[in-house]
């Protein structure tokens, strides 16, 4: 072994050494691969407006990583993009369709949340989506008919799973739509990203689904302010945030006026109209598809239901405003939230 090493040059020892010592003890230089970097980038995607934080090293290179990620969940999950899983399976509702375990396990929680709140929330709400006209430019008021025709083809109960194959099957009729979890399970894949990649302090938000990683550089928790429902540029309340997500559901996020009615995108799978009695429904819990799901799910419940699915549930917060503008912050909140 040394005679083999004495061939070698004065100049070739050297940087076989240094190379050994990289290896060892990490790069030569004490600060290039630990100094904390802040990337702070927004885009526009999911339809939405996207911002991803991170903070650590080679964060420009991992905020593009997670940026990357989420869409390639898009292009999983969005039943507006043709050569989806979500719309394969709708253009071959009526028959066995094979998905990946990815798309199989996000329905699966879709599943979930669809018994948990009895049909409040419900991922076979497509054709009613299409039928108001959310996710195109073309927003209407359909006909009774329509909407009657449409309420009957929502039923997750219907959906078939095979579990082994990997299979699906949803009915002849019937449309299924994720946008009511896809952006929070995005998000959590963008976490996923900074995490693996050794950023410990980062703030995601997509369009008010909100996950925040770590504290802030300084060691205090992020803050993240709550929008009050009817003045735009008005919050209702800030929450401090440390490795939790909190994902708002409001019904002046997406809509259009017609008749001097609002008409927002989070339905009511039971009358096929707009959900009413709430106005925003904010949940906080550890992932970002739990949140999502729960809070279009309360939204849908009536005040009273919802707060009772709040308090049962362990690791799970909410706050929920009504049409009236009364606020309800749940246990585990009063403590920490900042009214305003
Ligand atoms: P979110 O903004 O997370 O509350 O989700 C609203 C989106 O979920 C809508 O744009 C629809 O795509 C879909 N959606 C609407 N109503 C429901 C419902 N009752 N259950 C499940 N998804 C729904
Ligand atoms: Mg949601």
């Amino acid at each position: 072994m040394e005679k083999r090493f004495a061939k070698y040059s004065t100049v070739t020892k050297i940087l076989i050494i240094i190379g050994l010592i990289t290896y060892i003890f990490g790069p030569v230089s004490p600060t290039s691969s630990t100094e904390l970097v802040t990337t702070q980038e927004t885009r526009f995607l999911m339809d939405t407006t996207v911002e991803i934080r991170g903070i650590g090293p080679e964060s420009a290179r991992v905020v593009e990583q997670a940026f990357r990620e989420m869409e390639r969940v898009e292009q999983l999950l969005s039943r507006y993009i043709p050569a989806s899983e979500i719309s394969t399976i709708n253009a071959n509702a009526g028959e066995w369709v094979r998905i990946s375990q990815e798309t199989f396990g996000l329905i699966e929680k879709a599943v979930y949340y669809s018994q948990l709140s009895n049909g409040s929330f419900d991922f076979t709400i497509g054709r009613l989506v299409t039928l108001w006209g959310f996710g195109t430019e073309d927003k209407r008021i359909p006909s009774e008919m329509e909407i009657e025709s449409a309420v009957a083809s929502v039923n997750f109960a219907k959906v078939k799973l095979d579990k082994e194959n990997l299979s699906i099957m949803i009915p002849g009729d019937t449309l299924i739509d994720l946008g009511g979890i896809a952006k929070g399970y995005a998000v959590d894949q963008a976490a996923k990203v900074l995490r693996e990649n050794s950023i410990n302090s980062g703030l995601i938000n997509a369009g008010g689904d909100i996950l925040a990683i770590g504290t802030k550089p300084d060691g205090t928790e992020w803050r993240v302010g709550v929008q009050d429902p009817r003045k735009s540029t008005e919050l209702l309340a800030v929450l401090p945030l440390k490795d939790l997500s909190v994902v708002t559901s409001g019904d002046y996020q997406r809509f259009f006026v017609a008749e001097g009615v609002r008409f927002h995108h989070i339905i009511d799978p039971n009358t096929g109209y707009p959900a009413n009695g709430l106005t925003s429904v904010t949940v906080v819990a550890g992932e970002a598809a739990d949140a999502d799901a729960l809070s279009t799910a309360i939204f849908v419940l009536d005040a009273e239901q919802g707060k009772r699915l709040v308090e049962d549930l362990d690791n799970i917060e909410a706050i929920i405003v009504d049409e009236s503008g009364q606020v309800w912050v749940s246990s585990g909140l009063v403590d920490v939230i900042q009214l305003i």
